[in-house]
């Protein structure tokens, strides 16, 4: 028998309502010895998932509140699960939670309620992630992203190619059990090409990392060019804000100036940086090493000019920097021109940092640069942890198709199961103890 766990489940604080939750066998028992409902109802004739008002016994004060019971195994856990609503304040919370304490119930530790909701099968490890995901996510499109993979989006396609090879594994064993040469050498072939398929769906969702890596980590921009152009600028006007210093002298934006922003509701992390004059100036050659290695960890580079196409040493040495990644070029202070420069020019988008021109269409830009027009249901594979497993089923894959007609049968059964056990990391059935608790100590006390 589950002990039965209790945590405050609201964040730490003042707030408008509280819940303590608890989960396990008998639950609803103790329940009964610390609310008393209002009306004739007792505690242990509650319907499952209906409110019932009534009074919370803290031990040293009361409070008025609600109670709920979630029935095994229709509840998050799969177990018999009680919440109380008090009032939100912290003692008040705390109160009652010493309360369910003292009557037999343990501190729930981190993630603890979403463990056993795993360890009884109500959703597999993937999904759990996602939940965390949703937690921890800090932008629209990560919570998005934490959601596919919580309802179990990514599990649906892992468990469908499980099942695909635990088909083909039945179907190598029989051939190993009952081996004739000629139906042996046909199957083989028919191996060979369930495997090819299996090997281009791993690949598929392996696809779906750099989209989904981004929507975790944020876009990195790195706004380069040559001093004084303008970058400091736009950098401020992209953001709403004044950040990064502007100044008319070449050369002052020394260090490189981040502003996070969200388009789309991804989150895109700006970096401003220095030209790449050849300098004397120490601390400016140190602002310009610093500038190439945020190009070169860059996903997009947005590349500020004044020129109308032609561009001078310097600026092709920027560009040079910038070669193998996606960029987008700017020709800003277009409110300094007397009439409109034709746009089959070299630049990508005309800007001006002081009437605002452009840079809707520069947002849009940056967004379809980085995360181009792929679906956003593909962008759940967000974990390294799921990239590391289907890699290296990957890797199981093309050895099997590999030893198609090369080796045994038996031996290509043997990294067929391997591919299988590296889905299973994902679903959870093949995770080991110590992955397990990795991933829940992610979660708060309470979820
Ligand atoms: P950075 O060195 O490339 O970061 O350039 P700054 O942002 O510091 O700008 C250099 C100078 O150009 C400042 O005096 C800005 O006010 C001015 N400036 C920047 N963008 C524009 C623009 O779009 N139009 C006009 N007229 N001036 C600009």
């Amino acid at each position: 028998m589950e002990e039965i766990i209790s945590a405050i489940a609201t964040p730490r604080g003042k707030g408008g309502v509280a819940i303590i939750r608890m989960s396990g066998e008998g639950v609803l028992a103790l329940a009964e010895k610390m609310f008393s409902p209002v009306g004739k109802v007792a505690v242990k004739d509650f319907e499952p998932y209906r409110m019932y008002p009534g009074q919370i016994d803290a031990g040293n004060f009361s409070d008025y509140g609600l109670c709920v019971y979630f029935k095994a195994p229709k509840s998050y856990t799969g177990e018999d699960i009680v919440e109380f609503q008090c009032h939100g304040g912290e003692s008040v919370a705390r109160g009652i939670l010493k309360k369910t304490f003292s009557l037999g119930a343990r501190s729930a530790g981190k993630g603890e309620f979403t463990k056993r909701a795993f360890l009884n099968g109500k959703l597999s490890l993937a999904s759990a992630e996602g939940v965390a995901d949703m937690i921890n996510g800090e932008s629209e499109a990560e919570v998005k992203a934490g959601y596919l993979l919580y309802s179990e989006k990514l599990t649906k396609k892992v468990s469908a190619l499980q099942d695909d090879l635990t088909y083909l594994l039945a179907g190598i064993d029989v051939s190993v059990d009952y081996p004739e040469e000629d139906i042996e050498e046909q199957h083989v072939e028919e191996i060979k090409v369930e495997l090819v398929k299996i090997a281009e769906r791993l690949d598929g969702l392996l696809a779906g990392y750099s989209v989904g890596k981004k929507i975790k980590t944020g876009v990195t921009v790195a706004i380069c060019g040559k001093p004084n152009t303008g970058k400091s600028s736009l950098l401020n006007c992209i953001l709403g804000y004044e950040k990064a210093i502007v100044s008319s002298i070449a050369g002052t934006t020394r260090d490189a100036v981040e502003g996070v922003l969200e388009i789309n509701g991804v989150k895109f992390n700006l970096y401003d940086t220095a030209g790449v004059r050849e300098s004397g100036d120490v601390i400016e050659s140190i602002g310009i090493e610093r500038a190439q290695s945020i190009v070169r960890g860059a996903d997009v580079v947005v590349f500020v000019s004044e020129q109308d196409g032609e561009y001078d040493e310097e600026e092709i040495r920027v560009l040079e920097m910038a070669k193998g990644k996606p960029i987008i070029r700017i020709r800003n202070k277009s409110d300094l021109l007397e009439e409109t420069l034709a746009t089959d020019g070299e630049w990508d988008i005309m800007t001006s940092a002081v009437t605002g021109e452009g840079i809707e269409e520069l947002k849009d830009m940056l967004y379809e640069k980085s995360l181009g027009e792929r679906s956003e249901d593909a962008a759940f594979l967000i974990e390294e942890r799921h990239y590391d497993a289907l890699r290296r089923a990957k890797e199981h894959a093309s050895g099997a198709i590999f030893a198609c007609g090369k080796e045994p049968l038996d031996l290509i059964g043997i990294d067929v199961k391997a591919i299988w056990d590296c889905l299973g990391e994902i679903t959870g059935e093949t995770a080991t103890e110590s992955i397990i608790n990795e991933i829940f100590e992610k979660f708060c006390v309470g979820k």
